[in-house]
Formats: C-alpha cells, sequence, structure tokens
C-alpha cells in the first residue's frame, strides 16, 4: 500500500471506535520493530518523526526508510507524520519531502520552549493548514501546552499550567480548520511524568470528554502517553541503570480517551526504555559481545512487543484490512470540496 493520509486512517478509527498508536522513530530499527508489530497484530499504523530525529538520522535517511516499510508491508495502512513541527517552514519541508501528515505546534513559539500566544497559535496554525490541504496532506495542531522537555522540545512544568481551554479549542478548530487536535489535559513528556499514579486532580480526562463533545468531528490526539510500566523501568536499573521511579498514563485512562474521541496515541518513552534495557541486559550479561547486531536484535523485539501490546489496547489491531487506501489526490479533493471538513460550524 502507498503511504496514506493520516486523516483516512483517523477517520477510519473513528468509524471503528479505536485508537491508533503513533510511535516515534530515529533508526532502521525502530521502523522495522513497529512494522512487524503491525503485522503481527495486522494494525493500520503512524510512524512519525520529530525535528531532533530528522536532525539526527537526516530527513532523507527516515523518508526511505519508512517508505521502505510501506513497499516491504502493503497490507499496511501506513501514514508518515512530522511530530511537533515548530514552524511553516519546518511543515513545510516535510510536505515537500513527502510526508503525508504534520503537526504544527504553534502552542510553543519556534523556540519550541516558550509558550505562545493564542492568536499567534491560530495565525501560524491556519497557515500551515491553507498549505497542507491544498496539497491534501493531514494537519494536527496542538492548543494548550504540554508539561516535561523531550528531544529539546517542550516548556517544562508538570503540564497542568497550560492546560486546553475547551471554549478556545472550539475556536481554534473553526479558524483552522486542523484535521487533529492535541490537547493540554496533565500529560507531559519524557519518562518522569507523574510523581505517583496518576488520579482526576493531575489527569484530566473529565476536560477531554467535555472537550470530544464540543468537536465531535476534530480527532483528538493524546500526548506524552507512554505507561512507563513498572517492568521495563526495572529492566534498566537491574542491569545497571539509575531510573528514578516513575508513573507515566495508566493504559485504562487511554481507552478512556479513546471512547470519548482520541484518535491519535503518541508513544515514545516506553519503547526508548524497552529498547535501552534490552542492550543494557545483553551488555551486562555478556561484556565480552561487540557485534551490534547482538544488541540490536534483542532491542528490536523488546519494542516489537511493547507496540504490539499497545495495538491490541488501542483497538488497532485487526484493522488493517478494512480498507483500501484513498488517493492523497482524492483527499485534496475532498479538502476542496468540503466533505473533509471538520470545522464545528461545519458539523452535521
Ligand atoms: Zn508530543
Amino acid at each position: 500500500m502507498p503511504l496514506v493520509s493520516m486523516r483516512q486512517l483517523l477517520d477510519e478509527a473513528a468509524k471503528g471506535g479505536y485508537g491508533v498508536g503513533a510511535f516515534n522513530v530515529n533508526n532502521m530499527e525502530q521502523i522495522q520493530a513497529i512494522m512487524e508489530a503491525a503485522k503481527e497484530t495486522q494494525s493500520p499504523v503512524i510512524i512519525q518523526a520529530s525535528r531532533g530525529a530528522r536532525a539526527f538520522a537526516q530527513d532523507r535517511y527516515l523518508y526511505h526508510l519508512i517508505l521502505a516499510a510501506s513497499e516491504l508491508y502493503p497490507e499496511i495502512p501506513l501514514a508518515m507524520h512530522l511530530d511537533h513541527g515548530n514552524s511553516f517552514d519546518t511543515c513545510k519541508s516535510a510536505i515537500e519531502l513527502g510526508f503525508t501528515s504534520v503537526m504544527m505546534d504553534g502552542s510553543l513559539r519556534e523556540d519550541g520552549k516558550t509558550p505562545n500566544t493564542f492568536e499567534e497559535n491560530l495565525d501560524v496554525t491556519r497557515r500551515v493548514v491553507d498549505f497542507a490541504h491544498e496539497r491534501g496532506i493531514t494537519v494536527e495542531g496542538e492548543i494548550g501546552v504540554l508539561g516535561g522537555v523531550e528531544d529539546g522540545h517542550g516548556a517544562g512544568g508538570t503540564g497542568l499550567e497550560h492546560l486546553t481551554n475547551p471554549d478556545q479549542a472550539v475556536e481554534f478548530a473553526e479558524k483552522t480548520g486542523v484535521d487533529a487536535l492535541a490537547i493540554a489535559i496533565g500529560t507531559s513528556h519524557g519518562a518522569y511524568k507523574f510523581s505517583k499514579k496518576p488520579d482526576g486532580s493531575v489527569l484530566k480526562m473529565d476536560l477531554l470528554i467535555a472537550i470530544h463533545n464540543r468537536l465531535p468531528k476534530t480527532h483528538l490526539v493524546m500526548h506524552g502517553s507512554s505507561s512507563v510500566p513498572k517492568d521495563l523501568q526495572d529492566v534498566i536499573n537491574q542491569y545497571g541503570g539509575k531510573l528514578k521511579q516513575t508513573w507515566g498514563v495508566p493504559v485504562e485512562e487511554i481507552q478512556l480517551g479513546i471512547r470519548n474521541g482520541v484518535r491519535k496515541v503518541n508513544v515514545d518513552t516506553d519503547n526508548r526504555l524497552a529498547i535501552t534495557g534490552a542492550i543494557r541486559k545483553v551488555l551486562w550479561e555478556t561484556p565480552e559481545k561487540f557485534d551490534p547486531r547482538d544488541y540490536l536484535k534483542p532491542a528490536r523485539a523488546a519494542m516489537q512487543k511493547v507496540v504490539a501490546t499497545r495495538m491490541t489496547q488501542f483497538g488497532q489491531a485487526g484493522h488493517a484490512s478494512d480498507y483500501a487506501a484513498v488517493s492523497i489526490a482524492q483527499i485534496q479533493q475532498g479538502y476542496k470540496d468540503g466533505t473533509l471538513s471538520t470545522r464545528p460550524k461545519a458539523a452535521k
């Protein structure tokens, strides 16, 4: 299957009432782990690259590796997404390279740290939507500011400082026409999300439900949604690592989100933990080894296991063959004639 529009993936997920994991990649082994998990569970999937990943691997390597994945697994609907674009130009360059979806994170300034004003966020996101939709490309926006820092991106804090205001979310969706919207409900990027198992005082699922009720056609996105399971932390610490104990977003809370309009769930940290734990174990137990394949193979297998588990938990498993790819040209037409509008006033 050619790379598909993320919009198509998310529309199908909404029809089927499930969520789709969006997994971050920096290298070939991570892409292989995701695709093997997708094959194993028969899942549609989103592979995403951040600016940090594009800088680490160089754009073209990532693009061609993901393209190779779409050729090797023709039965898997696969969207290629830019995670946390920081400017119009970053999004434009990803679209010109061949990404089928971009995130314009206008919640922060171009420095990726300083919170933006609502008007500035509106303005830059609207420009990206106009440019992207003319080319049949999906856009995710962000309103409110997530906590934490990852890959040098983020405002820091606990995630409770700039929660999404539902009235602003409605205005933002109406004025920008984004396909998907990341909202701030108390989650953070990175491994250190919560200092205990989160409850409603720090993870605002009620806010998510209120926003979904006002924006039924806009696909909601949960960022910072690794669950940071204790067993993955333990493997790292057992083999010489030094992680402080931490809590992520419990899977049952993500599932509650999926029952309430969440269609894209971003997961990165859990995969990083799985990879690092597997590598540490090999190097600790067999210090005489020096062939990278000796530790990259178990690392890839450990990530595949986490991804396959999440695919089952998010409900996307078994849905790979529900539909055929709609061409980007058809999606482009849908934006042009208004049939793909998500604006609340256009909602029927
Ligand atoms: Zn994010």
